[in-house]
């Protein structure tokens, strides 16, 4: 763009010498000017006059001479006075054209300054933006004139009455107002978030100077930091209240896990403890979650078929779809293909992506959940890879969106509504699993996500973990009661001779009482007077090559290197089958590892 078209265009307030510093120093000048020539001709006029009365006394001795010495007296009076004049007003002339080409290179100069000003400034006479500068107009409305609008039309409804009453009152009281915290509103409607100071600019024609400063990237930043600082008082808070959740969860499923042992196969009881179990199982998938999104736990992943835990997260969908949404489901899905997954978190994902489909769509649609398997064997997907597609029929996502749809804290939802953390939950997650999740979307017309994780051919089953018991001697470290208690009853029932501790000094203390014929140690990181990793460290130390079961309702901790062999990590609630299996498993690997070496 031309520099000069650009400052100067017709009706800027700023051109040349208009402005009032400018003119007031050309009018002081001007008046000077003026009083120079009035006095230089009055003083010479009288000169003249005088000189020339007496010469013509002294020459023209008659008075006919004397008419024509008075003729050529008055004509000489003119010609000087008009050379004079003419002199006079000429160099005058020139200084103020100089003193106006040096004042119109001045104020280009500050044109240029204000124009190219990273911050947007305008000016508004009368409620009627006159001027705006570069930023202004790339921020207000890049692709619209709107030199001539009101000012009014590009600020949000909520903060209308507080601007116009700012900018009246500086047009009013020639003071200088700020405004935080207000909203305008581009051309294409997208809300800005901003800080406007309005001062005055030529009072006597009600023209204000309004800067007007961005803070939608700062306000973003800010309500993001404010919702991680949330995020980690909930992370710590759910850590706490799923640690002791979990110890509760670990019972309920160990006592009905023994309940049933006393019942004969097909009583009606064991539809009841049927129901506690899948009751109890949807709470721990509920504090896995909780765990999940505050980073306190980490993935428990397992080899299961994919369709069940599809077909249980379509059923969680459909408690949050309304009615105006069709829900259609499809699988082409293998019965037998499987995924290395927690099963909890990959439900997590696909519930996130289905309600943002429901979010697409306030006034109904058509969304479909779709399974199917490819054998593609791209980059770390040796077996091929179960696919899964959400897609709706809703308003879709801009490009400016879809840019930073996976940003954690990114939403476009109305505060209460959205974290903006949906998406970024959902690609970590699918990220864990060695998975991958692509966008397609068109304005106006929906959005369909989909999600590929690595897995086994259909026909491959899922690998059983073998079911064994042994008759061997364990300690079990474990503070809360109830779950002492049940895995104590469990291990037993399974053939173990359990030696029982609430305790970490007392695990010790058993370990080397019984350090002859000790065989495993089970017991829960958090135990007091000493930690489960203090106690194994220790317990190792009595009896080198100690198989150990750590067991956690939070996080697991970290292990040094060497004391990670011959451990088995159990985070809580697990089922007392599970508990049997993992031990039966780690003593093996001691005895297969003492057999070849
Ligand atoms: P939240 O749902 O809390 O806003 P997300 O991370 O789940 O957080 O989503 C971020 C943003 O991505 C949403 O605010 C929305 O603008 C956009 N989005 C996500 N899914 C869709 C969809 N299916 N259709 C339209 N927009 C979507």
């Amino acid at each position: 763009m031309n520099r000069d078209s650009r400052v100067s265009g017709p009706g800027s307030a700023f051109g040349p010498g208009s402005s009032d510093r400018d003119a007031g120093g050309g009018a002081r000048r001007g008046r000077g000017a003026a009083l120079r020539i009035a006095g230089l001709y009055i003083g010479v006029s009288l000169l003249y006059i005088v000189t020339s009365d007496r010469i013509v006394a002294a020459v023209a001795p008659s008075q006919s001479q004397n008419a024509v010495f008075q003729t050529i007296k008055g004509s000489g009076f003119v010609l000087l006075t008009g050379v004079m004049l003419w002199y006079l007003i000429r160099r005058n002339m020139s200084e103020l054209h100089r003193l106006n080409e040096s004042l119109a290179r001045q104020g280009g100069r500050l044109r240029i300054l204000l124009d190219d000003a990273p911050i947007a400034i305008c000016l508004v006479r009368r409620g009627v933006l006159e001027y705006l500068n570069t930023a202004a107009r790339a921020m207000l409305g890049p692709n619209q004139e709107l030199t001539g609008t009101r000012l009014l039309d590009r600020v949000a409804e909520p903060s209308r009455a507080a601007v116009q009453r700012a900018v009246e009152d500086v047009e009013r009281s020639g003071r200088p107002a700020r405004l935080n915290e207000q909203k305008l509103v581009d051309t294409n409607g997208r809300e800005i978030d901003v800080e406007l100071a309005a001062c005055p600019f030529a009072p006597d024609e009600g023209a204000v100077q309004v800067a007007i400063i961005d803070v939608t990237e700062r306000k973003r930043l800010e309500a993001g930091l404010t919702q991680a600082h949330k995020m980690e008082a909930v992370g710590k808070l759910a850590s706490g209240v799923s640690h002791e959740f979990n110890n509760l969860l670990t019972a309920i499923l160990g006592y009905s896990t023994l309940a049933r042992q006393g019942l004969a196969r097909g009583a009606p009881t064991t539809r009841c403890l049927d129901q506690i179990d899948s009751v109890a199982k949807h709470a721990a998938g509920i504090t896995r979650s909780l765990l999940t999104l505050s980073r306190a736990s980490p993935a428990l992943k397992q080899l299961l078929p994919l369709r069940p835990i599809v077909d249980e997260a379509i059923d969680l969908v459909r408690s949050v779809v309304p009615k105006t949404i069709q829900l259609e489901v499809a699988t082409t899905l293998p019965e037998g293909a499987s995924v290395l997954v927690d099963a909890a978190q990959l439900k997590q994902a696909i519930l996130n992506l289905a309600m943002n489909a429901r979010d697409a769509m306030p006034a109904g649609g058509t969304l479909w959940i779709r399974t199917s398997f490819t054998a593609d064997h791209g980059p770390g997907l040796p077996h091929g890879a179960a696919v899964i597609r959400v897609s709706d029929t809703g308003v879709g996502i801009p490009p400016e969106v879809r840019a930073r749809l996976f940003t954690p804290f990114f939403t476009t939802k109305p505060a209460g509504k959205g974290t903006g953390l949906g998406l970024a939950l959902t690609r970590s997650i699918i990220e864990d699993h060695g998975g991958s999740i692509h966008v397609e979307s068109e304005v106006g017309k929906g959005s369909a996500f989909t999600v590929s994780l690595p897995c086994t051919s259909p026909g491959q089953p899922a690998a059983a973990p073998p079911t064994r018991a042994g008759q061997h001697v364990v300690i079990v470290g474990e503070d809360t009661p109830e779950v002492l208690s049940i895995v104590t009853l469990s291990l037993r029932s399974a053939g173990y001779t359990v030696i029982p501790a609430t305790d970490g000094g007392e695990v010790i203390r058993l370990v080397q009482e019984h350090k002859d014929r000790l065989d495993a140690l089970i017991m829960d990181v958090g135990l007091p007077t000493a930690s489960g990793v203090e106690c194994l460290i220790r317990a190792r130390q009595i009896v080198p090559h100690l198989p150990v079961v750590l067991m956690t309702g939070g996080a697991m901790p970290d292990l040094p290197a060497e004391e990670d062999r011959l451990l088995e990590r159990l985070p809580k609630p697990f089922r007392t089958e599970a508990l049997v299996e993992r031990l039966a498993a780690v003593i093996d690997e001691r005895a297969r590892a003492a057999s070849h070496g």
